[in-house]
């Protein structure tokens, strides 16, 4: 037997002007066939939780793409079209097969489309035909629509939140293929869509609280007929229509028992929308002065620029902060600025600097600002995750600039890349724990990589493009009633089914 298995993810936020490019994508991985394999093989992604399952149970896995892009603005339709192209290409070359694994984001969002994941699912549908099971593991900040939903045969989402599971939801996936392929089963798969989005900081699984709660209502609801259940709380910064919660419950073949899962999950969603909505987030003079009130490293969360959540990373009104406070330790600040890592790399190490960086992709809610100090660090740099997130991922953060500047010490990035693991500070010569204060650009995936570093954790109130003060938004184009934009408005959840179809072919 043979299992296709391919990758194609990108996060879009679609108030970042800075579209999302093929480059970008190429920027962190672009890989055919056996490369992919080896990329990914020993990674914490889902690419190698497919292959965990696939290889013992003696099925072939026949590779076929994987690409990823940082988060950012809405993926530019060409690049899109590209990627799709090269999907459906390599699907065609090597077919056939007996089943597709996918793994996608699910809340990627281009030019022209609100819904490129569901596009991707319904157009290797119809290159692979009816009967060819295709399951499909997208993140749980997916905006999972009734087009996705209509054409795969299972979908499966990440349960964690910082994301550590995603080779463990790759193993969850192929193992619904596996009970397809060996078993015989076709699946029911039932979806419920809720009108809320909640800010993406309380999407915590580790600490007691909304998220935990309905994590564990999935996890328990799974096993028996049940093969799956998901509820995918999605990233809240789509201005798009068809924008919400969804639950999903796959079972082997039992529509009313998918259905009934599927709607018992999307009524405790609906139960959970005021406790959702409960995040502390401090202003950054006062967060800068009770850090220095802690024995540190006490790590503030600068997350309205969250480059996981697509901001571009160049905020600076927390660089602003740190440099006219008065400080008694070390604080750890980063800024995406490709020109003013290039400056300073051409000053040298040792020499006296002065520079504006950052607040040119986010010339919205942030300005560029100035900063004189010494450079101790210039050249390209690098970083594997360290962390249980992303285990083993390399990020390239380009060409890379560290300026010294009283207790502050800038890392100018030349890349926008995960801020969210200590090896990206240690990749320049910067130790976090010790230092008083780091900064991160993260809503939750940071406490997977800080666990074992942070003293204390403080979410900051600042401004940027992935706000969790939603209401600071500009958003337009999202169907109303939706929480928690409308308050007052009655839910009726109704279940979307389908069944896999009955014969392979
Ligand atoms: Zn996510």
């Amino acid at each position: 037997m043979r299992v296709a298995i391919a990758e194609l993810k990108q996060e879009s936020n679609t108030f970042v002007p800075r579209p999302t490019t093929l480059a970008d994508f190429a920027a962190w991985h672009l890989w055919h066939g056996a490369d992919l394999v080896s990329g990914l093989r020993d990674t914490n992604t889902e690419i190698a939780g497919f292959l965990d399952v696939l290889e013992p149970a003696g099925i072939e896995s026949v590779p076929i793409l994987a690409t990823f892009a940082m988060s950012g603005g809405k993926v530019v339709t060409a690049a899109y079209h590209a990627l799709l192209d090269d999907l459906l290409a390599g699907v065609r070359e090597h077919g056939p097969y007996d089943g597709v694994l996918l793994a996608l984001h699910g809340a990627m969002v281009s030019d022209e489309d609100d819904d490129p994941d569901g596009a991707i699912i319904a157009a290797v549908r119809a290159a692979i035909g009816a009967d060819t099971p295709l399951v499909v593991t997208m993140d749980l900040h997916a905006n999972v629509t009734r087009r996705a939903g209509e054409h795969a045969d299972a979908i499966v989402g990440f349960r964690t939140s910082p994301h550590i599971d995603l080779r463990e939801t790759g193993q969850r996936g192929a193992g619904v293929m596996v009970r397809m392929l060996r078993d015989g089963v076709r699946p029911a798969m039932a979806m419920v869509k809720i009108p809320m989005v909640v800010p993406a900081s309380t999407h915590m699984h580790h600490l007691p609280g909304p998220f935990q709660r309905l994590m564990q209502a999935a996890a328990a609801a799974e096993g028996g007929s049940l093969l799956s259940a998901s509820v995918f709380t999605v990233q809240p910064w789509l201005d798009i229509t068809e924008m919400g919660f969804a639950t999903v419950a796959v079972s082997d073949g039992d529509v009313t028992l998918a259905e009934q899962v599927a709607l018992e999950l999307a009524n405790l969603a609906w139960a959970e929308r005021d406790a959702f909505m409960e995040t502390e987030l401090v202003p950054i003079a006062e967060a800068i002065a009770r850090a220095g009130t802690i024995d540190g490293p006490v790590v503030l969360s600068d997350l309205a620029d969250g480059t996981g959540a697509g901001s571009p990373g160049d905020a600076t009104a927390v660089i602003a902060a740190l440099l006219a406070a008065e400080l008694r330790d070390r604080a750890l600040v980063c800024v995406r600025d490709p020109g003013a890592a290039r400056t300073a790399i051409a000053a040298g190490i040792g020499a006296e600097v002065a520079l504006e960086v950052g607040g040119k992709l986010d010339n919205v809610y942030n300005e560029p600002v100035p900063i004189r100090g010494t450079v101790t660090f210039a050249g390209p740099a690098r970083f594997r995750f360290s962390g249980e997130g992303y285990t083993g991922v390399e990020m390239d953060m380009g060409d890379c600039a560290v300026i010294e500047a009283g207790q502050v010490s800038l890392l100018i990035l030349g890349n926008a890349v995960m801020t969210v693991d200590p090896a990206m500070y240690r990749a320049v010569g910067l130790e976090p724990n010790d230092a008083g204060i780091v900064v991160v650009k993260s809503h939750i995936q940071f406490r997977a990589g800080y666990g074992d570093v942070a003293r204390a954790i403080i979410l900051l109130d600042s401004p940027g493009m992935s706000s969790d003060r939603l209401e600071s938004l500009p958003f337009v184009r999202i169907e109303r009633p939706l929480f928690p934009f409308d308050r007052a408005f009655e839910f009726v959840p109704h279940p979307v089914s389908r069944r896999a179809a009955d014969a392979p072919a």
